[in-house]
């Protein structure tokens, strides 16, 4: 226990001398959805790998861990230009991405993340804004936070794909959260688990924590600009009352 005090106490150091805060007092949690909120990863990564196979562009199912975080638009448009040597169409955008969205939607019911409920729980008790910043445009996902995280997110406080002109890795939706939170990168944090995430919430100027949900190995996390790691959802709960009260 005490090894993850003094873990969490030299990040926040770190990440002040890095910045030249003089302080770190968080109010508002800046947190990302699919990977953190939801188990939902390997479902897109296997619908988007269906969706581009029938677009005629073959991509393994772990390489869609890698894009996470991008817009819809933005993924097919790296991939058309890769593989097609064009970008899409907004048609055609329009069209692949609402097909990759039942495909997804087809998986059925939504899998919370285990340790999301206690870590949200905690955030709340300690009166930490939350605010979602998540590069998805699913109304399905969207519309299920209230039932499934009751009280934890209000309608005012979520950015989504639709809120942004540049996506993730871009700082742009972190820096509209700290916008809806009405606060200073040294007044937040961000919950990220993908590498363009949590280079996202970076540049964005804030503390970024991530969690290694996925494959994604924890060092890849760490290069990619994190803060501090942590090895699961549930773990990260069991501590981020360290976190919150670091001074
Ligand atoms: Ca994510």
């Amino acid at each position: 226990m005490t090894d993850i005090i003094a873990t969490i106490n030299q990040a926040v150091e770190r990440y002040k001398a890095c910045h030249n805060f003089t302080h770190w007092r968080p109010r508002a949690a800046l947190i990302d959805m699919d990977g953190v909120l939801y188990d939902s990863m390997p479902r897109h990564a296997a619908a988007w790998r269906r969706m581009m196979m029938e677009a005629g562009i073959d991509i393994p199912e772990e390489e869609f861990f890698l894009y996470e975080g991008m817009t819809g638009e933005a993924t097919i448009n790296l991939l058309f230009n890769r593989h097609l040597g064009r970008s899409a169409t907004p048609e055609e955008v329009k069209v692949l991405y609402g097909r990759k969205s039942e495909y997804f939607k087809a998986f059925g019911d939504r899998i919370p993340m285990r340790g999301a409920d206690l870590m949200l729980d905690i955030l709340m008790k300690a009166h930490i804004r939350r605010i979602l910043v998540t590069g998805s445009a699913q109304a399905s996902l969207l519309d299920a936070l209230n039932h499934d995280y009751p009280g934890a997110f209000d309608a005012a406080g979520r950015v989504t794909a639709h809120d942004v002109k540049h996506g993730k890795p871009a700082p742009e939706p972190y820096l509209r959260g700290l916008e809806l939170a009405g606060c200073l990168p040294s007044e937040a944090f961000v919950i990220e688990n993908a590498p363009l995430g949590v280079k996202a919430g970076h540049a964005a100027g804030c503390l970024t924590v991530a969690v290694a949900t996925g494959p994604i190995p924890e060092k890849v996390l760490a290069e990619s600009g994190a803060d501090i790691v942590f090895p699961s959802m549930h773990d990260f709960a069991c501590n981020v009352r360290y976190l919150i009260d670091n001074e």
